[in-house]
């Protein structure tokens, strides 16, 4: 089976969230079931700059005011696409942010295009290969479904949209109704219109032949008012098509036995030399106490104001914090005040080298996200024995099982979940987590537990193979 994946980042060449990672992991996982998988993203600056020599494959003539030609190169095994358009992605700063950290005026075209390349291939032979889903991810791939889905049933492609985050809705102007290739009768309530405006994730919603999300307790959260952010609407009109499938983690990347970023280590007892390395680097007492650890984008989404006022729990839990983050200016600041306690580290940046050294190093790792699809970082946290505390949602409720009293008794906790995600509930389980640190028998058994749960893609590729055949066979 032939799966053409298309998206606006793929690690390693281009990452800002967790989209980034998945994208990156799903091509080898498919390989392993035998789905021959291939990448599409954008030619950005930083994606060039990192691969070097490409070989063209294809012209695709003018898109949106300049030249575009597909590019591929091969690695381990796999192709990558990338669609080179200088005027659309060859630039400095963000890949969707300018300077000033406003998003691109020209996003809507800039993906626009991407799904032009993506439709060429699936369905006007562009290469030399015939895909027969196209798996897109986000609201920058939501117009592919649109351009392939209203060819009828005569395309040769069905589609599948994964939702890594339904918050973005990739919002256009309607004067660019023409210029996007949105039809008159198709700019409607009932189609890619979203409140008189153009959304490519609503065309993605309603034009894809089958949804997924990124964790089963997301997929239900997304047919609320309270999270389906405005969408909720069109997801039960599709709630039969959705799926949610949760995100594995790279094993090979997150390895404690194996990382070349961190002091080794086979069980959770060889944390310890890590904890005094972190404690050191973010100018922390090397004391007794839970060493707690937070990396992530700091926006609303995240929670991590709550974290804030909860500090004081932690710290007279006798408990540390060390955070990694960047984003919002104002948390950012607020960061950088809480760091003058000398039970705080923050750095503010994005560096994944110190990420794998807070996991290994940390004893807890906390994620209180207002929502969160999935979570990535409670899963590296559960395969290096940092207990994840976490809110209750998503994929975080998905992926830790909660330290109850009868979770305890049978020796299957492995982390703390709190609800609803608001301050008092963050200070309970935070003093929770203080006060089981101080228990190393139950402690150690929830590290254990934690390390052996399943955090890997066997059981998500084996579930993202399963919408690939029921498309291909609705389609035969
Ligand atoms: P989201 O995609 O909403 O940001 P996820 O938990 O799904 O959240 O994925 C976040 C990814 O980005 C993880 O791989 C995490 O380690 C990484 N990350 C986030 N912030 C930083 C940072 N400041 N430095 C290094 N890695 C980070």
């Amino acid at each position: 089976m032939r799966i053409l994946s298309v998206a606006s980042e793929c690690v390693p060449f281009v990452k800002t969230g967790g989209l980034a990672d998945v994208v990156g992991a799903l091509p080898s996982a498919m390989a392993d079931l035998g789905v021959e998988m291939r990448t599409l993203i954008p030619g950005y600056t930083q994606v060039l700059e990192k691969l070097g020599a490409l070989r063209k494959v294809a012209e695709l003539g003018e898109l949106f005011g300049g030249k575009a030609t597909l590019q591929s190169l091969k690695l381990e095994g796999e192709t990558l696409y990338v669609l080179r358009a200088p005027h659309l992605f060859e630039r400095s700063d963000g890949i969707y942010l300018d300077g000033k950290g406003q998003d691109w005026a020209d996003n809507p075209e800039r993906f626009a295009a991407l799904c032009r390349a993506a439709e060429a291939i699936c369905e006007d032979g562009l290469v030399n290969w015939q895909p027969d889903v196209l798996h897109g991810h986000d609201w920058q791939a939501g117009l592919a479904s649109y351009y392939t889905g209203r060819r009828g049933t005569a395309r040769k492609t069905r589609s599948v949209l994964t939702i890594h985050n339904i918050a973005f809705h990739g919002i256009a102007d309607p004067a660019k109704r023409l210029a996007l290739g949105v039809a008159p009768a198709d700019f409607t309530r009932d189609g890619v219109e979203f409140w008189g405006k153009i959304s490519a994730l609503k065309a993605g919603l309603i034009f894809s032949d089958r949804l997924t999300t990124v964790s089963p307790t997301y997929a239900q959260e997304l047919l609320t008012p309270e999270f389906g952010m405005g969408m909720d609407g069109v997801m039960r009109m599709r709630r039969d098509d959705l799926r949610g499938i949760l995100n594995g983690i790279d094993l090979d990347v997150w390895n404690p036995a194996e990382d070349r970023d961190i002091r080794r280590y086979k069980t959770a007892r060889g944390k310890a030399a890590n904890k005094r390395i972190l404690q050191k680097e973010f100018g922390l007492a090397e004391r007794d106490g839970p060493l707690c650890v937070v990396v992530s984008r700091l926006s609303q989404q995240k929670g991590l104001d709550l974290l804030l006022e909860a500090l004081p729990t932690l710290i007279s839990g006798g408990g540390q914090l060390a955070l990694l983050g960047t984003g919002d200016a104002a948390l950012e600041r607020a960061f950088i005040d809480a760091g003058l306690d000398e039970n705080v580290g923050v750095r503010i940046g994005y560096d994944e080298k110190l990420a794998h050294r807070m996991i290994a190093g940390g004893d807890a790792i906390l994620v209180p996200s207002r929502f969160e699809p999935c979570g990535l970082t409670q899963l590296y946290g559960l395969r290096y024995g940092t207990i994840p505390l976490v809110a209750l949602t998503g994929g975080l409720a998905d992926t830790v099982i909660n330290a109850s009293p009868a979770a305890l008794a049978m020796g299957a906790a492995s982390g703390i979940q709190f609800n609803p995600v608001s301050v008092e509930p963050l200070r309970n389980a935070i003093a929770q987590l203080c006060g089981l640190y101080k228990r190393p028998a139950v402690w150690n058994m929830m590290q254990k537990n934690a390390m052996a749960q399943p955090v890997g893609w066997d059981q998500s590729a084996a579930e993202y193979l399963a919408v690939y055949r029921e498309l291909v066979a609705s389609s035969a």
